[in-house]
């Protein structure tokens, strides 16, 4: 028998980012929301645990561990040992979403796996352990079950459901290549030796509830954003671009290479795309948001 789970990409509407804390982690205030660019998981028993890694023709796979240092290895490890259980699966990924861009599409892996293994296995973990299990493997793990939009604080992993009743488009412009998330903190503590306590903004929140376009591109922003442009200056050229073909609003995906771009709806997606794609910017995806997190999309 195998199971099938799919799992979206994230992005970061905003990121609020305070003082490195002693352990090493930046608190953040940030807000998720689930775009559709998937990776899809699919778990079969075995004798030992491997994993297969196939995707997308934009997807750099060579980046991606095919041993145990795999996300989603990590992720069937830790809920098998919750469950004190002995028991290995095979793991086959197929990625969609772009690696190293800031779209977590690792912790979407793990998340997937996590899933997918409790009902291979029909295990029962309740939500509030798989979302505990899911904090202790990533950041991001935690919001890639959940999906929708929800306010992340701690070092992200602490998630709440937020009402989004928008019906958003956004153009994601991916980069070839990959910015080291560490570097962009680390470049982040030397611009703002006296970051504060972030917080999410009340009006953004208010844009979500009530799905104001005007008001949600008023009210996106990354505080990584600036170190991230520093490092890499070549990204200013895709913002430049993106506000030239008609964005209501330009946004780092979390650390970053990758753009985001707001879009009024579907069509004007699809012709930012096209303008982007125009402008050399080859890999460009129109999506929906919010999606739903993971969840199974078969059994066999
Ligand atoms: P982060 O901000 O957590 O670095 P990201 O979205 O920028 O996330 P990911 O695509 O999650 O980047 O990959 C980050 C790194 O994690 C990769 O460079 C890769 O070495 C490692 N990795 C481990 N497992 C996976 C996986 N299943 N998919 C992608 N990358 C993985």
């Amino acid at each position: 028998m195998t199971v099938t789970v799919r799992a979206a990409a994230k992005i970061n509407l905003h990121l609020g980012v305070g003082p490195v804390r002693a352990d090493g982690f930046h608190p953040l205030a940030t807000v998720y929301q689930a775009v559709g660019l998937y990776d899809d998981v699919l778990v079969a028993d075995a004798e030992e645990w491997v994993v297969t890694v196939t995707g997308e023709a934009h997807v750099a796979l060579a980046e991606v561990p095919q041993d145990g240092s795999n996300i989603a290895i990590r992720a069937g490890r830790a809920l098998a040992a919750h469950h004190s259980i002995d028991r290995a699966a095979r793991i086959e990924i197929h990625k969609g979403i772009p690696v190293a861009g800031g779209l977590a599409g690792g912790s979407a892996d793990a998340a997937a796996t996590l899933l997918a293994l409790d009902r291979l296995w029909s295990l029962g973990t309740t939500d509030e352990d798989l979302l505990r299990i899911a904090g202790e493997l990533g950041s991001d793990v935690p919001f890639a079950l959940l999906g929708g939009a929800a306010a992340g604080h701690g070092r992200g992993e602490l998630v709440e459901p937020l009402e989004d009743h928008g019906a958003w488009w956004w153009v994601v412009v991916g980069n070839a290549v990959g910015l080291s998330t560490p570097a962009v903190y680390r470049h982040f503590d030397e611009l703002t030796p006296a970051a504060t306590d972030p917080v999410i903004p009340d009006s953004l929140v208010e844009a979500l509830r009530n799905g104001d376009l005007e008001l949600l591109a008023a009210s996106v922003g990354n505080d990584l954003q600036e170190p991230a442009l520093d490092l890499r200056a070549d990204l200013r050229r895709t913002f430049a671009d993106g506000a030239e073909a008609g964005a209501l609003a330009t946004l780092l995906s979390g650390s970053g290479p990758t753009v985001l771009l707001l879009c009024r709806d579907a069509a004007h997606a699809r012709e930012i795309a096209g303008a982007m794609q125009a402008a050399g910017h080859e890999h460009c995806w129109a999506v929906p948001a919010p999606v739903a997190g993971a969840h199974v999309v078969s059994y066999d």
